[in-house]
């Protein structure tokens, strides 16, 4: 094992995950060669908002991906404060996250659980919004919406998770006002608890019971019991994905197939110095459970290049509605290839 502590060494911005890198380094030994390097702003990079779309695969929906409103998502969610697990501002965040859903049609069911964590006992409240489709199996759309507990520090995350969240509901919005019923059931997933309580990732979490994704792990606990986990064909996670200067690399965990889709749809749509080819060392997130399960899932993150990661000044002016609109367009368009490849797929 102390053979693959490099990681740590040419990564020290990803402190949170990288105890847990040293077991995707066994799994991953490839991919690890090449560290991610903390990107510095690229001033080329800004103007996302002149990139064209036209060469834009044509996606079967009747609204538009609206970044404008994905950005008033994220307004309010900052407005709301820090919104850590059990806390009034989280239980606001979730009241108007359960409305927006309702508001464009989707149907929404909210399961609330206890985690033990390092601080006691926590009330937790995952949320799914429904989108029927012709099949019965489902295609998972997710972000965590809590923020990170800290004692001494107000975190609002308009990136971490405001801009996530924000692009989830308007995506949901998008793919209730579709003509035709998608082909794949669509869950919105909304988790509770991403963030450790502790500072790292890794402080205060045992093998058995971790400090993070209580959520993501109850709710694929949930689905075990409920018998309902074969219904679930994919997972698509975003987390950390509005930042203006936006460079989006290769989670070395995810699915590369459901990747791929996602990042050849992406460069087709003129996007190809965003979804770049560099792997991105994550470390474990809320598409880890599911991985664990047997579902195959893709994180869209970009944590060693957002230089105001778990930071005070992780505000709104760090994002952009151009960044949100791109990942929110890319992914509804890759929609149908994914759904197409697990079609094909013999189960
Ligand atoms: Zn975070």
């Amino acid at each position: 094992m102390g053979a693959l502590l490099p990681l740590k060494d040419c990564d020290a911005t990803a402190n949170k995950r990288a105890g847990r890198s040293l077991c995707l380094a066994l799994a991953f030994p490839l991919l690890f060669i090449a560290c991610p390097r903390d990107e510095k702003p690229d001033a080329g990079r800004v103007g996302i908002a002149g990139k064209s779309s036209a060469s834009a695969p044509p996606a079967p929906i009747a609204a538009a991906f609206n970044g404008e409103r994905a950005m008033d998502h994220v307004r309010k969610q900052v407005e709301f404060g820090a919104r850590v697990p059990g806390s009034p501002e989280l239980a606001k965040t979730r009241e108007y996250i359960v409305n927006e859903l309702k508001s464009h049609g989707l149907s929404v069911t909210t399961n609330e659980f206890v985690a033990d964590t390092p601080l006691g006992q926590k009330r937790m409240v995952n949320i799914t919004g429904q989108i029927q489709g012709q099949s019965k199996d489902v295609i998972i759309l997710a972000s965590h919406y809590e923020t990170k507990y800290y004692k001494d520090m107000h975190f609002v995350g308009a990136n971490d998770p405001g801009a996530s969240v924000g692009t989830l509901i308007e995506m949901g919005r998008v793919l209730a006002a579709s003509n035709e019923k998608p082909k794949f059931t669509y869950w919105l997933v909304f988790f509770d608890g991403e963030e450790a309580f502790c500072e790292g990732w890794d402080d205060c979490g045992k093998p058995e019971a971790p400090d993070n994704t209580y959520g993501s792990r109850h709710y694929v606990e949930e689905l075990k019991k409920q018998d309902q986990l074969d219904r679930v064909r994919a997972l698509i996670l975003l987390d950390m994905m509005g930042y203006k200067n936006l460079e989006l690399g290769r989670d070395t965990l995810s699915t590369r197939w459901l990747q791929d889709i996602i990042w050849k749809t992406g460069r087709e749509m003129g996007h190809g110095s965003i979804f770049v080819d560099r792997p991105e060392g994550v470390g474990g997130d809320d598409h880890e459970p599911f991985l664990r399960a047997g579902i195959d899932a893709v994180d869209l993150i970009q944590l060693n290049g957002y230089p105001y990661w778990h930071r005070a000044d992780d505000t709104i002016d760090k994002i952009s509605s151009q960044s949100m609109k791109i990942v929110g367009d890319v992914v509804l368009a890759s929609l149908p290839r994914i759904e197409e490849r697990l079609l094909s797929k013999a189960r």
